[in-house]
């Protein structure tokens, strides 16, 4: 590996002179190689495209610090394995390719390093390629000590990656990838020519930071492969990076390849799995999946044949079904290339699962996936299901798979049983108390990589703190326009407390940063606004109302109104909003009008809704039905209401709408518990309508005058609960009626 200091070393030689044309040649003559090393600065796209043109073996073509806007940036040329040609940053961090830039690399031993791409997305299909075009790929080449930061298409739908590598014997080690919220993997690794199969690539020691929920299929961190090509050898080799919080859908990564290996990773609070989704031969060692206790964290889904899964630690994940710590797909007889092989000869040892909800045994066994795991082994591994509760779920027959030798905790269903022991006390070691292996069972560490080990020294990386706090805070007093004026300047994190009185707003609030509007005292502070909506999320807008009372009765007399809507104009990151403590009345001059009301194209994280009174709405109160398109795309991953109250509700309280019939969500999920409805709806309209919903919890409430919920199962199996609910003064537990389309598509 070349060491960093190397390259920034080099980038100071260049600077020894005045540049009268943006560019200058400085030979360097003590450098051994076939040829003399130049080192060429340059600072506009034209001088670069000119450098690399002339470049020579051995040459460092070195880009200006900076902010490279629209750099449609080519990097074509013929190093040697003695002399690559090297493109790098004058200071590592300080060259900015934003706007519409994008990397392509073609040719031979090529070395790239030290840039940021930012504040803009990819024009192209790929931000940084491994090939110009389709009949020039990289080869022997490396990106290195590079950002991609929320680099993202502000148009959600819009698919792209961040990285293609194409080629062979291609690398990318120490870079740091964060916040792709558009449709399109991350990264991926593609087979689709003969030169790029084979291709020994090697993917190291990158940070790849948040990956928020995408909301559709197409979310992954990492595919390698696609179906197509899945039964040619990849052989790319993924170790010693750090998965951070990558939950865009139920693959952190899509293997579709065969003879990948990955090794010493670590996964940490990621939703979902590590899939083996096509191709055979793929070995799994040495990581770590620290779930961290977060909701949806798996571990490996294996499905084909001839996996291997050895001396991985399994920690605190609480995933289940499609992303639990371990999950064996039944797979389809005689299958399409594109659906699911049988797990054949699958090796699952020397593991250690730590407090892991579930491990499912022919997971999605229906009418379909009915060709059960055969010639496989599960032995040697340590099982300590969450909580001292056995977490194997049996979906089917299991006798293709030899349980031997394995420890844990015990209940084992009994078609397993003879190939376990009890592990009566497990040794634990340092501060997080790994479990240490016994009697030849168990993972020998250590386990994954450090955080530390990964990305840049020069970027941060991302933080867990809450967005609404961390900046300013701001204290109002009562006028018009208050609030517009304020957060013109806002930055993320703002909190602006209001002081007792009216506050009137004559325009529409347009938020791209998250903020916190308080009132001084719970329901001191009264909003009103006079334009169909008062805040328009966008970008990375997000809103925190707490204490304050809003009114709809100065807004237009038309229909469709919204006290917070969302625009992609300037982008659309994943947004939040939490009301809480406040109440919201007389949205009612017109019909339609809503509190929130989402668009096409735009993607709430959470709506929390807590301790708060609405009334008088002609509604839907949360209308989040904008995506009606049936592509498994919707509007918000958790919509949850605790406490509150909704009287006089004109439509119904919330209308939820995901179409689409794949398996690549957790969500949408609602959550409504200790809260009270009256008179919601007329006629037939239901208190909600939730369509496509994936997780379903109403309990714990109080209805008088209204309809059930309208439920319409589409795809896999959502989890509902409805417990503990007063209907008009009586137990009415299952307040819902069911439409069940799935299987009927
Ligand atoms: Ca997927």
């Amino acid at each position: 590996m070349v060491g960093r200091g190397a390259v920034a070393a080099f980038a100071v030689l260049a600077f020894t002179g005045c540049m009268a044309h943006g560019q200058r040649t400085v030979p360097v003559a003590e450098v051994a190689g076939p040829e003399a090393l130049r080192v060429v600065l340059v600072t506009t796209p034209q001088d670069f495209s000119e450098a690399v043109k002339r470049a020579n073996p051995g040459d460092k073509i070195v880009l200006a610090n900076g902010v490279w806007a629209d750099f449609d940036a080519v990097f074509h040329a013929e190093g040697t394995a003695n002399s690559p040609i090297h493109l790098v940053a004058e200071t590592p961090g300080k060259v900015i390719l934003s706007g519409q830039s994008s990397l392509r690399l073609a040719g031979n031993y090529l070395i790239v390093s030290g840039l940021v791409f930012r504040d803009g997305y990819t024009p192209r299909s790929e931000v940084i390629s491994f090939r110009r075009d389709s009949n020039h790929l990289a080869n022997n080449s490396r990106v290195t000590n590079t950002v991609i930061d929320s680099y993202s298409n502000p148009d959600r739908t819009q698919r792209d990656l961040w990285v293609g590598m194409y080629g062979r014997n291609n690398t990318f080690d120490f870079n740091h990838l964060e916040n792709k919220t558009n449709a399109g993997p991350t990264m991926a690794v593609r087979l689709n020519t003969e030169e790029s199969q084979e291709n020994g690539h090697r993917i190291a020691n990158n940070y790849f930071g948040p990956r928020p929920v995408l909301g559709s299929n197409g979310g992954e961190t990492l595919r390698i492969g696609t179906s197509h090509y899945s039964l040619t050898h990849s052989g790319t080799v993924v170790e010693d990076n750090f998965f951070d919080r990558c939950s865009g859908e139920v693959e952190i990564i899509s293997n579709k390849s065969g003879g990948n290996i990955y090794r010493g990773n670590t996964f940490h609070a990621s939703r979902g799995t590590l899939t083996l989704r096509h191709g055979n031969g793929t070995l799994i060692e040495n990581n770590l999946f620290d779930g961290a206790g977060e909701p949806y964290t798996g571990g490996v889904r294996v499905i084909n044949a001839e996996q291997t899964i050895r001396n991985n630690y399994f920690k605190d994940l609480t995933g289940i079904r499609f992303s639990g710590a371990l999950v064996i797909m039944n797979g389809v007889p005689n299958s399409p290339i594109n659906r699911y092989h049988q797990v054949n000869g699958a090796v699952i040892e020397r593991n250690t699962f730590d407090q892991v909800s579930s491990i499912e045994l022919g997971e999605g066994s229906d009418s379909e996936r009915s060709a059960v795991p055969v010639n496989s082994k599960l032995q040697n591994n340590i099982v300590l299901g969450k909580g001292g509760v056995n977490p194997f779920h049996l979906h089917d027959e299991v006798s293709g798979i030899a349980f031997a030798d394995n420890l844990g905790s015990g209940g084992w269903p009994e078609a397993i049983a003879s190939g376990f022991s009890k592990l009566e006390s497990p040794t634990q070691i340092g501060e997080r108390g790994w479990i240490q292996p016994s009697a030849g069972a168990g993972a020998v560490g250590p386990y994954g990589v450090a955080l530390s080990a990964t990305g840049v020294d020069w970027y941060p990386k991302a933080s867990a703190a809450s967005p609404f706090e961390g900046g300013a805070v701001v204290s109002l007093k009562p006028g018009t326009d208050v609030l517009f004026d304020a957060l013109q300047e806002a930055n993320a994190g703002d909190q602006f407390i209001l002081e007792p009185g009216d506050y009137l707003e004559s325009r529409i609030i347009t938020l791209s940063v998250p903020v916190s509007i308080k009132a001084e005292d719970r329901g001191s502070a009264r909003l009103s606004f006079e334009r169909p909506q008062l805040f328009k999320l966008t970008g990375n807008g997000g809103l925190q109302l707490d204490g304050v009372t809003v009114t709809g009765r100065s807004a237009p007399d038309g229909s469709g109104n919204s006290l917070v809507g969302t625009s992609s104009s300037d982008g659309s990151n994943n947004h939040l909003l939490d009301l809480k403590n406040s109440r919201f009345e007389d949205f009612d001059v017109n019909r339609g009008f809503s509190v929130v009301a989402a668009s096409k194209g735009s993607f709430f994280d959470r709506i929390d809704v807590e301790n708060s009174e609405f009334e008088n709405i002609s509604g839907p109160v949360f209308k989040l039905d904008a995506e009606t398109d049936d592509y498994g795309i919707y509007n918000a991953e958790y919509l949850e209401i605790s406490d509150s109250s909704f009287t006089r509700i004109g439509k119904t309280v919330a209308s939820v709408y995901r179409g689409g019939t794949d398996e690549s969500t957790f969500g949408p999920h609602v959550l409504v518990t200790g809260s009270s409805f009256e008179t919601i709806g007329s006629g037939d309209v239901p208190i909600m309508d939730l369509h496509g919903i994936q997780y379903v919890k109403f309990s714990g409430n109080n209805v008088i005058a209204a309809n059930p919920v309208a439920l319409t199962l589409t795809t896999g199996k959502p989890e509902l609960d409805f417990s503990a609910n007063k209907l008009d003064g009586a137990p009415a537990d299952t307040f819902a009626t069911t439409v069940d389309l799935r299987g009927k598509n």
